[in-house]
């Protein structure tokens, strides 16, 4: 009889991947059209309302380093916050399914703004190949799929490849600046982004660094391209920097 059991689990496992009847923040119950998320945990959410703004904090983190058309952060990365807890576990934990559906909410506020309504190609923020393999999948590939869905753009995963990792990002001290790094991204095919306006999407939004060089390559090898970009979370000391 254990066999049986064994299935029904397993099939219980997949079915509440793709359509989860819990709420992925607080495990409450939800109905299917809730998209993954409560109401209750969509009230509770800190949104940092970024993206109706052409000026916030998480854009002016750029200013006078590299031209960004738009930009904006979803919601305040605190600690020991559920949502912080959510982040890691599509981070780390293959829930894929969460990034999408986050990415489906920030999509339609984004859409709802209208300062992104004419952004043509999203680009998820590449990950290193190696880590990438590592950890099977890069979330802010969901993430971008659910914003494009709602923005009506194309998702590139391809144009831009990161070359390696920039390991002393982390190590940066609070109001320290950070330098380029040079071939930390290369552009592979700027023909597909000339002329357009490209979003760059990433989860989190720290120090800057790296979104700062992705932004860098895709300037200096597509002048003409406007870029933007959308972050999830936004850690709070970055209104501070
Ligand atoms: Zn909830």
């Amino acid at each position: 009889m254990s066999m049986p059991n064994t299935i029904l689990e397993l099939w219980r496992d997949i079915r509440s991947l793709v359509f989860p009847e819990c709420c992925m923040v607080c495990g409450g119950h939800i109905t299917p059209s809730m998209n993954g998320i409560c109401p209750r945990c969509r009230l509770d959410i800190p949104l940092t309302n970024y993206w109706l703004t052409d000026n916030n904090p998480s854009k002016e983190c750029f200013d006078g380093l590299v031209p960004v058309y738009r930009g904006s952060s979803f919601f305040f990365y605190k600690g020991n916050s559920l949502w912080r807890t959510l982040i890691h576990r599509f981070k780390y934990g293959g829930m894929w399914q969460i990034a999408y559906n986050l990415g489906v909410w920030y999509g339609a506020e984004l859409k709802a703004s209208t300062l992104y309504d004419d952004v043509d190609i999203i680009i998820p923020l590449p990950l290193h190949p190696i880590k990438s393999i590592l950890r099977g999948y890069n979330q802010s590939r969901y993430l971008a799929e659910g914003i494009a869905k709602m923005l009506g753009a194309t998702v590139d995963s391809s144009a831009i490849r990161r070359t390696r990792n920039n390991p002393s990002q982390a190590r940066l001290k609070r109001g320290e600046r950070w330098e380029s790094v040079d071939n930390l991204f290369r552009v592979t095919k700027p023909e597909r982004l000339r002329g357009k306006h490209i979003l760059i999407v990433d989860d989190v939004l720290t120090t800057g660094a790296t979104l700062y060089n992705c932004m860098l390559a895709i300037h200096t090898a597509v002048p003409d391209a406007r870029i933007s970009f959308a972050t999830l979370a936004v850690t709070q000391r970055i209104s501070h920097i």
